[in-house]
């Protein structure tokens, strides 16, 4: 069906582009929602990231249980499993090992990733944080981050990373590139004195102009363009 084939190619896509932007290594990854159903596509565990394609793709169910493809899901596929199955409304899931988010959430200290521009994909208040240092390998533990990530747009992993979910693959990844980068200014800033976070009705009017399938679109087609400079497109 090529509406299938469509999204395996675009998490391909975007997997390749989490990749060029270094927000996944070696680890981490972007999935989603077969639509109406409780299955879900995810990168496999052995393919680079940089250069996994459409067919490499794999199906899992919302117990992180796979059920096709070649290879076998990601270990920490519970991640995206549980967080499907807690909410019905977000139809893609990233994971990533985005290192100045993952470097703030070792610290004592409340991350505002709404307190610079990018981050007002996020909303108003503090990121929350998913305290357990251990890797995702439970249905449990699965559930336990999307308890922590609530209604949320994204959860910080301690030590370890994030979880960024939305309405399109789209979406979700312009919100990871987002986030890193709110987390590199807020870090930045935090250097040079107290950080001015921005009052609610800042935050609100920023992401009145922030929180737009426009704005998605550029990120993601500047990604697209940069990603194929890299010569990291082909043989999608
Ligand atoms: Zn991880």
């Amino acid at each position: 069906m090529s509406e299938l084939n469509d999204l395996k190619k675009k998490l391909a896509m975007s997997s390749r582009m989490l990749f060029n932007a270094q927000l996944v290594d070696h680890s981490g990854h972007i999935s989603a929602r077969i639509p109406g159903s409780d299955h879900f596509f995810i990168l496999p565990h052995p393919v680079s990231r940089a250069t996994v394609a459409a067919d490499d793709m794999v199906v899992a169910d919302f117990d992180g249980k796979s059920v096709e493809g070649k290879y076998k899901a990601p270990s920490e596929v519970f991640m995206h499993a549980r967080a499907y199955k807690a909410r019905s409304d977000i139809e893609s899931v990233a994971h990533l090992h985005n290192h100045m988010v993952a470097t703030l959430s070792m610290v004592d200290k409340p991350f505002y990733p709404a307190s610079s521009n990018p981050g007002a994909f996020f909303g108003p208040g503090p990121m929350p944080v998913y305290m357990d240092p251990a890797l995702i390998h439970t249905i449990e533990q699965g559930d336990a981050v999307a308890r922590t990530l609530g209604k949320g747009d994204a959860v910080m992993l301690r030590g370890h990373g994030s979880m960024v979910v939305g309405q399109t693959i789209e979406w979700v990844f312009a919100a990871c590139v987002d986030l890193e980068e709110a987390a590199v200014r807020f870090y930045q800033a935090s250097l040079l004195g107290p950080v001015r976070v921005y009052t609610d009705d800042e935050t609100q009017r920023v992401m009145k102009g922030r929180r737009k399938d426009s704005v998605v679109q550029k990120i993601w087609d500047h990604n697209v363009a940069k990603t194929k400079l890299a010569r990291l497109m082909e043989g999608i």
